[in-house]
């Protein structure tokens, strides 16, 4: 993220995603195959494609579908799609080879059948590829682990340094392109393709709820997860900002002439800055003094629009997506009626948003208290976030 200062230096890298969609599916018994059938109101491959879509990190991505699924392919201008091969290695291979001709930094390789992943973990294999060339997540094995024989216990497996793998599976794309093309084939995933070419494969942590559907009581769990993820916040905020002398305020992205100016450590926009503190709120992650400190020297004079955008974009690498807000400007004067419709363009463009997800108002204090004696100008703004 731009405004993260924890965030590496340098440009981000390209990143891509293959999502792997030719098998058939065959364990979930007759009928479609599991990619195409629904789950909580959708179908499983929607879920999978909208977690990658969703995710702000990922420029492009390619479904590797099987040649007789075309009628399932609608709405899906967005996505690269090629066919795939005979076995899982040779479809990955197509994928692969749909991205070759502008090749991407990274590439992320993912079963579609894992519909739940989360955007955390999409990022610690992302973040795991500037040191090495291969990462994938995966869960350390906590049950105790036996061999059977005909119904009983015939011994135990010492199950330290096991692991249950998990995808997406991360790669520089040239290193497990040139992987695949070197595999004779029959590869049970691309870290054993990487690690047959001689790659390091780092582990980061899976998510247990990043399950792979396979049999039909999957499904059952999977939509489990799905409505428990359905989450709304709602985020509050407050400002105020004095007048000084000067000849216009910033209110919403907007230059309002005036015969004053609002006075503070950036350009004072005091409804951005109820907006943002709003958005901030939602996500219990404090408020713009937390994420840019007065005291930094850095942010004086900045303008508000670098300290929205920063909480939009956190709402997004959290997995939310604005449902909509609402801005208060309480003042005598300036009038804010006339350029309420350019504050609502302003604040919808800078978050990415329609313009009809957001309202700007105003109402004066009826020359009461600070606001109607003009001192200042006071914000309230409201905001609604819904998980993706
Ligand atoms: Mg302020």
């Amino acid at each position: 993220m731009e405004n993260d200062p924890s965030a590496p230096a340098g440009p981000s890298p390209r990143i891509a995603a293959v999502i792997v969609a030719a098998g058939r599916g065959t364990r979930v018994g007759p009928g479609a195959p599991k990619q195409w059938r629904p789950l909580a109101g959708r179908r499983v491959a929607d879920w999978t494609l909208d977690a990658f879509r969703n995710h702000p990190r990922v420029e492009r991505i390619v479904l590797v579908h099987h040649a007789e699924d075309l009628d399932e392919l609608r709405d899906m201008e967005d996505i690269l799609l090629t066919p795939g091969g005979a076995t899982r290695d040779a479809s990955v291979a197509c994928g692969l080879a749909a991205l070759a001709s502008d090749p991407p930094d990274i590439v992320l390789i993912h079963d579609v059948a894992r519909p739940l992943v989360t955007p955390d973990t999409i990022d610690r294999v992302i973040d795991a590829l500037t040191h090495a060339p291969g990462a994938a997540p995966a869960l350390t094995v906590t049950d105790a682990l036996w061999r059977g024989d005909n119904g009983r216990v015939a011994g135990t497996q010492d199950r330290s340094g096991l692991f249950r793998a998990q995808t997406p599976q991360g790669f520089h794309f040239e290193a497990i392109r040139a992987a695949h093309a070197a595999q004779p084939g029959g590869a049970a995933d691309d870290v054993e393709v990487a690690r047959s070419a001689g790659l390091d494969v780092t582990i980061v942590a899976g998510d247990e709820r990043n399950m792979k559907i396979t049999g039909p009581e999957d499904f059952a769990r999977a939509e489990q997860y799905l409505r428990g993820r359905m989450d709304i916040r709602t985020g509050i905020g407050y400002d105020v900002h004095a007048f000084e002398e000067g000849e216009a305020c910033i209110l919403c992205g907007v230059a309002v002439p005036h015969d004053k100016k609002l006075k503070g450590h950036s350009d004072a926009d005091v409804g951005m800055h109820a907006l943002t503190d709003a958005i901030y709120g939602a996500l219990a992650e404090g408020d713009i003094g937390r994420h840019f400190p007065p005291s930094d020297m850095q942010w004086k004079g900045a303008e508000s629009h670098i300290f929205l955008r920063h909480a939009i974009d956190l709402a997004r690498t959290k997995g939310y997506e604005l449902a909509n807000c609402d801005v208060v400007l309480i003042c005598e004067r300036p009038k804010i009626g006339p350029h309420a419709a350019a504050m609502q363009s302003a604040l919808a463009e800078i978050m990415g948003v329609e313009a009809d997800r957001v309202s700007v108002k105003a109402t004066t204090s009826e020359q009461l208290g600070f606001t109607g004696r003009e001192e200042g100008i006071a914000s309230q703004a409201i905001a609604t976030l819904i998980r993706t």
